[in-house]
């Protein structure tokens, strides 16, 4: 027999839960299904284990989107403090690292719990290893075949995430869904994801996978200042992971290897006060020593200051405040964060996230055209776009 209901979420993700207890909490009779063994698998993994949950900060400007604005309203009628109200009513013990990022003391795990003992609580009906097999649309709703047989639904919201880390559950899904209904998509890539090197760069800087260090990354007229990490591929660590995001094939990438200094001014010192010592030498007290080494073998004069004159230390200082990166490509879906791109946001409601093409239809969280920086800006979308959509289904 046909299961009926109100509400059938497809995606027990972070947006499809959050969806599935508003609108359980409105009295809508609710179902979600997922293809995957278990739910919110990316909250389990997220953050180290311990889930960023969501950024104090949260500002419409800290997401990407062909359309800047489209992300404005669930923003502002689902906050931060609201999602840190429903944490501390579930006596979830937490703290902020750094910029605003609030993570879980103990585990994520409390995370996928809350939203579990919510959807409960609210009567929303949660199944896993169900994935879709059809889905068409009748005269008052949507006919749904699934693993677990047929679901009758008057609105299907669409939660099924981004194309990254597969093996987590991901699937193009969703996308494949706005296609069939003659939703646009814009071109999807690798969003918050390690960067490789190529040539003299990746020859170079190999060996010191491992290496940290604080920079500031910038690239297409964005800036980020965090650390960043030498991998064996290339670069990854806050920092990088932020520009990857604003980065495309041939566009410049630099670092600033002496963030907050005038490398110009720096060197210009220690040529006055330690005219002796060797670039490398009082290079090393300012970066780690290995990089320190290397860049004075292959890209800065390798000799005591005072013989550095005043062109070579301005070339000097030119390669430590703006070191131009040769980057290859990205670590691609396997390891990135988040999908840029997805189901155009032109065509959907910014208010209630329901198709303007097909009454009843409603996509939420990732798979749409809205990323967020590194930091738990993107689960705060995810729960943002997924109390929208539960408020109006
Ligand atoms: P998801 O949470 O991915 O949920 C989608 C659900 O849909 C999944 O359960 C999936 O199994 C299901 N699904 C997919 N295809 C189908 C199908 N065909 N049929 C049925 N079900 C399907 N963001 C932060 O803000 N803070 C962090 O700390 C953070 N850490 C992260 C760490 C990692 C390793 C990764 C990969 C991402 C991290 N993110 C983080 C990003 C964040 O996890 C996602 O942006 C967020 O989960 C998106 O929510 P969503 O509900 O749209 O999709």
């Amino acid at each position: 027999a046909t299961i009926r209901c109100d509400v059938l979420v497809i995606g027990a993700g972070a947006a499809g839960l959050m969806c599935a207890l508003t609108a359980g909490q409105r009295g809508r009779v609710v179902q979600v299904i997922d293809h995957a063994n278990k739910v919110g698998k990316k909250i389990l993994m997220s953050g180290g284990g311990r889930c960023n949950f969501t950024n104090t900060g949260t500002t419409p400007a800290n997401f990407l989107s062909a359309n800047p604005h489209f992300c404005k309203s669930a923003l502002a009628r689902y906050s931060p403090a609201d999602f840190i109200e429903m944490v501390e009513r579930h006596r979830i013990a937490y703290h902020e690292k750094e910029l605003g990022q609030l993570f879980c003391d103990v585990s994520s795990k409390q995370i996928v719990k809350m939203l579990v003992d919510e959807c409960q609580a609210a009567g929303a009906q949660i199944r896993t290893d169900c994935a879709v097999q059809r889905i068409e649309r009748g005269s008052d709703g949507f006919h749904v075949d699934t693993a677990q047989g047929a679901f009758f639904a008057a609105s299907l919201v669409v939660a099924t995430g981004g194309l990254s880390i597969p093996s987590l559950g991901a699937s193009g899904f969703g996308h494949d869904i706005a296609r069939q209904f003659g939703h646009d998509l814009l071109p999807t890539r690798a969003g918050l994801v390690p960067l490789t090197l190529s040539g003299t760069h990746q020859q170079r800087l190999a060996d010191l996978s491992g290496v940290a260090l604080p920079v500031e990354a910038r690239s297409n007229g964005m800036a980020f200042r965090n650390s960043m990490l030498l991998t064996h591929r290339g670069v990854s660590g806050p920092a990088i992971l932020q520009v990857s995001s604003f980065w495309q094939p041939g566009d410049a990438l630099e670092l600033d290897l002496l963030p907050g200094q005038d490398a110009g001014d720096w060197l210009r010192r220690m040529k006055r006060d330690r005219p002796s010592a060797e670039l490398r030498t009082v290079l090393a007290e300012v970066l780690p020593k290995r990089l320190a080494q290397r860049l004075c073998e292959h890209w800065l004069p390798d000799r005591p200051v005072k013989q550095i004159d005043e062109p070579q230390l301005r070339q000097a200082a030119q390669l430590l405040g703006a070191f131009p990166l040769v980057v290859s490509g990205t670590e691609g879906y396997r390891t990135a964060e988040v999908t840029l791109g997805g189901v155009d946001t032109a065509q959907v409601s910014s208010s209630t996230f329901e198709s303007r093409r097909v009454p009843g239809l409603h996509f939420i969280g990732e798979v749409l055209d809205v990323s967020g920086w590194l930091g738990g800006y993107n689960f705060q979308w995810a729960w943002a776009s997924g109390h929208a959509a539960g408020s109006a289904v």
